[in-house]
């Protein structure tokens, strides 16, 4: 069956993408290589109604290609865990501190870290997140990490620290290990007063859950969506591109739209795409991350006075809560191996463990929980896009671009990952096809 459009992954990118194009008059037809929609996004529904999300789940005021997007569905946003009554908890293995400044800061941390980060603003404001390639010093800045440039900027261990946990419980990898560019080019694309501004980037969910997002899109393509069909290769030809399931069967279309993942996508053999692009897609990568959730009949942090985020030095990075007695958490990629190394039966309990030290005995009996190791998941292979030193240059100017009738989208295409980057890219990839006819 020949189509003018085959979409590659139902992710929120390729589901975005599909949608503009249905809309935009075209014959569609996404593949998908799960038995459901949402990719990265997914939830669980409690039998008292509650929805527990497994991915993607907060977002921020200056989201807007998927604040957009939710306003079209008719699906309304709440705050998220930045209205949580309390203070945050910062643990490491030396101690434990609730509040401003963490345990480990001496005189003048406090005061340093305030400098350092305006500084990190004023630089990044000097970087065009669409065109980081053009700043006069990318390539220095570029193969520089957080780390050594806060150094260089003579901050002590305890400030590198505090940046160090931060980032790590967002996940991405420790700072040590990020490209400045890249982080410089991040802050940029959302611009805010500080560094990654929580209301910014996190201060919003969706009420119904965000993985309803991708339902309702799902529900809205219907028959446009086959389900457990992994794709596995791809020719692309002028008016012709040919795409190959793992059953061996074919199908065409006029174009080719790509939503997968970079690690999954490296598995997808592609013919008729220039070596430079193949290169560039190839070369991204992604961190590695599980998502931990505890279902509990109430917030007992808040009898502390705590509001449920913590930054940690345990196996977890990080716990916020997710919605009323909901707490999430994450594994970063520093410490994915560890959890991958614990015996299964153990994973639950310990990570339990690592909680009720900071909240209290009752985080050991939640009513449910989950874990969900991304990192290895044959179809996501990663967490969200991460960039190294020297990554920026070396992915290049073709990152997010496309070579019609073969157009790229998918959350690792823009800036960050993020639920927006997904929304965003899909539509833009759909909204260059249709203008290409
Ligand atoms: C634990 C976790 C927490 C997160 N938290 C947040 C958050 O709070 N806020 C936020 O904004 N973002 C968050 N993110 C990131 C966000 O969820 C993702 O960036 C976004 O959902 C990715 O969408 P996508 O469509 O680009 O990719 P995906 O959702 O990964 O979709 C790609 C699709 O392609 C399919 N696929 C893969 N290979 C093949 C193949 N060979 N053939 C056919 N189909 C294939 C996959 O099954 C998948 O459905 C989180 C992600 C994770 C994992």
């Amino acid at each position: 069956m020949h189509h003018d459009v085959i979409v590659l992954g139902a992710g929120l990118a390729g589901l975005a993408a599909a949608r503009d194009l249905a809309a935009g008059g075209a014959d569609v037809l996404v593949l998908e290589a799960r038995d459901r929609v949402g990719g990265r996004v997914e939830q669980a529904r409690l039998p008292d109604g509650r929805t527990v999300q497994l991915g993607g789940e907060v977002v921020g005021r200056a989201h807007t290609a998927y604040l957009e997007l939710a306003e079209e569905l008719g699906l309304k946003t709440v705050p998220s865990y930045v209205a949580e009554p309390g203070r945050m908890t910062r643990a490491t293995p030396e101690g434990r501190s609730a509040g401003e400044p963490p345990h480990w800061f001496g005189p003048g941390d406090a005061a340093l870290h305030e400098r350092l980060t305006a500084q990190f603003v004023e630089l990044a404001d000097t970087v065009d997140p669409d065109d980081p390639w053009s700043h006069p010093q990318a390539t220095a800045l570029d193969r520089l990490s957080v780390g050594d440039w806060l150094r260089a900027q003579h901050a002590t261990p305890a400030v590198v620290r505090l940046w160090n946990i931060g980032q790590l419980a967002l996940a991405g990898g420790s700072y040590e290990r990020i490209s400045l560019l890249a982080a410089l080019r991040k802050h940029t694309a959302v611009p805010s007063g500080g560094h990654y501004d929580y209301e910014d980037w996190e201060g919003l969910r969706l009420a119904e859950g965000s993985a309803t997002l991708a339902e309702v899109l799902g529900r809205e393509l219907g028959p446009r969506i086959r389900l457990g069909s992994p794709v596995t290769s791809l020719d692309v030809r002028p008016g012709r591109c040919t795409v190959r399931l793992v059953t061996g069967e074919t199908l065409t279309a006029a174009a080719v739209v790509s939503a997968l993942p970079v690690g999954p996508l490296r598995s997808v053999a592609v013919s008729g795409v220039g070596e430079a692009r193949l290169a560039s897609l190839h070369r991204q990568r992604q961190a590695t991350a599980a998502k931990f959730a505890a279902v509990y009949a109430t917030p007992f942090w808040r009898d502390a006075g705590l509001n449920g985020l913590s930054e940690c030095e345990g196996v977890l990075g990080s716990t916020w809560p997710q919605s009323e007695g909901v707490l999430s958490a994450l594994v970063p990629p520093e410490r994915y191996g560890i959890l991958l190394g614990t015996p299964p039966h153990l994973r639950t309990p310990e990570l339990l463990a690592e909680i009720a030290g900071m909240f209290g005995d009752e985080a050991h009996r939640p009513l449910a929980s989950y874990l969900r190791l991304w990192g290895t998941d044959p179809w996501t292979q990663g967490y969200v896009t991460q960039w190294p030193p020297g990554e920026v240059t070396a992915v290049g100017p073709l990152h997010g671009t496309h070579e019609p009738p073969f157009y790229v989208c998918g959350s690792d295409q823009w800036v960050a990952g993020y639920m927006e980057g997904a929304v965003r890219t899909g539509r833009a990839a759909a909204e260059e096809a249709l203008r290409r006819g």
